[in-house]
């Protein structure tokens, strides 16, 4: 073993920092399985913010590269391993701690979201960042990544409910930033800088999360339309009217992905799929959800189907979060993440099912439909040379034509390795130049998740 390792385990103790590369597999790639991982040369596992201030010390001393990773349910390659550096894996630092008081959840990064939503619950309390990922995903990554989720379109994102951070930086310095106050504009806003910057700027130790009344029990619609575009325009109309706490969209490719997967009955004939849902509770959410029908029925829905029952409704929200395990079945993808403002809508999905008409491929899409965030998901063949041609070209045409309608290439899994190289299409020079100058203030030397971003 190098010596330089050996000064690593002999800060942490052996049982920190694996070795094995058998052991360091499960920890190269996030869900997005980038081709391009790399083998790094270590997995460290801290179990403290001191602990996450010694290693960064060392390989800031040593020039070491170091990838944050939370629970590796990422989908852009934001946690890929680096040839040479290490993992910093936060997956062992998951206190929680409510403080009613305060109505704040305090947070290891490591705690799963559930874990996090399942404490504050016990207290008559919510949490409500609900990536479809929620029982896998850690709040360390979800910060970093500035996660998003189903009841965003009502609630907000992460961001929303971040109060509080520690982060260590590159040199082993650690921030203490925010706090339990609920209003806070001393200085420049450090926190939300730190909030989705996917590892790049520093590693989230503790985090002071917003809590709020848990919601009330939810009423439920989903419209069957012939087509996504009459969907869409569904969505554009609900969205000036009516604030639901859910609206999504799957088109039939995923319906009928979810239906091999899951056999729910799901109807395999519908061109697209609406979900929404309220939580005003009682007669309030039936008035909403029947105002949310009757403009589906005007945009052209074929069939409307409404549930008080909560049980009823969760099992539609199940249908739509197996919607990427599902589609994973079919081949192997590239996920999208792309996102317009919401009287866009109709251009994106119909641009997209131009794009998967002309390079012969199926890419199912499902969509945060009211924030206008969308997943179109490029299914291809990986022992096909041609067919990884087209998939590549589609990939990069749909961020480009979110581009063109004013859109982003990520609305919230992150532009991570997989969508570095199209950000500067996006924010231009000037944002570039800015970002990369806060990153090497930050980071001189680069060594916090290189090769991520920017
Ligand atoms: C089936 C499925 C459904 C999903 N649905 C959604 C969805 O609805 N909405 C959504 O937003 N995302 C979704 N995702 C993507 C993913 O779950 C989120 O991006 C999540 O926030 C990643 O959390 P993680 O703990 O797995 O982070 P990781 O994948 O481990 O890391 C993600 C990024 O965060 C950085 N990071 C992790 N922890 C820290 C830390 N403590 N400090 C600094 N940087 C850190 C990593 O370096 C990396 O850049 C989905 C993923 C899957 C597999």
């Amino acid at each position: 073993m190098s010596p330089v390792l050996a000064e690593l385990i002999d800060a942490l103790g052996a049982d920190a920092v694996l070795t094995d590369p058998d052991l360091i597999q499960g920890y190269r790639w996030d869900w997005a399985r980038d081709p391009d991982a790399g083998m790094p040369i270590a997995v460290a596992r801290p179990r403290t913010t001191g602990e996450v201030q010694s290693i960064l010390r060392w390989a800031h001393r040593h020039g070491i590269a170091v990838v944050p990773r939370g629970a590796g349910s990422g989908l852009s390659g934001g946690s890929s391993a680096v040839t040479g550096g290490i993992v910093l894996s936060l997956d062992r630092m998951r206190a929680i701690e409510i403080d009613t008081a305060s109505r704040v959840a305090v947070v290891e990064p490591g705690a799963l979201n559930a874990e996090v939503k399942a404490a504050a619950r016990q207290h008559g309390l919510w949490y409500p960042p609900d990536p479809s990922s929620f029982e896998i995903c850690s709040i360390g990554g979800n910060i970093a990544t500035n996660a998003g989720g189903l009841c965003c379109v009502k609630y907000g994102v992460t961001t929303d409910y971040v109060l509080g951070l520690h982060v260590v930086l590159a040199d082993g310095t650690l921030l203490e930033l925010g706090g339990n106050r609920l209003k806070d504009v001393a200085g420049l806003s450090l926190l939300k800088l730190f909030v989705g910057s996917e590892g790049t700027l520093g590693v989230v130790t503790r985090a002071v999360l917003r809590l709020i009344p848990a919601q009330q029990l939810p009423s439920t619609m989903v419209a069957l339309f012939p087509d996504v575009l009459s969907a869409a325009q569904a969505v554009v109309a609900i969205s000036s009217r009516v604030r639901p706490a859910m609206l999504e969209l799957m088109d039939a490719a995923s319906i009928n992905a979810v239906e091999d997967h899951l056999s729910m009955g799901l109807d395999r004939s519908a061109g697209a799929l609406l979900l929404a849902q309220s939580d005003l509770g009682g007669a309030g959410a039936s008035a909403e959800i029947a105002e949310v029908e009757r403009i589906c029925v005007q945009a052209g829905a074929s069939e409307c189907f409404r549930t008080d029952d909560p049980a009823e409704g969760e099992a539609f929200a199940v249908a739509r979060r197996a919607a990427f395990p599902a589609i994973e079945k079919r081949g192997s993808l590239l996920l999208e993440d792309v996102g317009v403002a919401v009287p866009r809508l109709p251009d994106l999905l119909a641009g997209i099912v131009e794009i998967a008409e002309r390079h012969r491929l199926e890419i199912p899409t499902v969509a945060h439909a009211g924030d206008g965030n969308t997943h179109p998901i490029v299914v291809y063949d990986a022992a096909d040379e041609d067919s990884c041609r087209r998939a590549n070209a589609a990939f990069a045409e749909i961020m480009r034509l979110a581009i063109s309608l004013d859109g982003t290439i990520t609305g919230e899994h992150g532009v991570g390795r997989l969508k570095r190289d199209f950000l500067p299409e996006q924010l231009g020079s000037d944002v570039m130049d800015v970002s990369r100058r806060i990153k090497a203030a930050l980071d001189p030397l680069g060594i916090l998740n290189p090769g991520a971003v920017l």
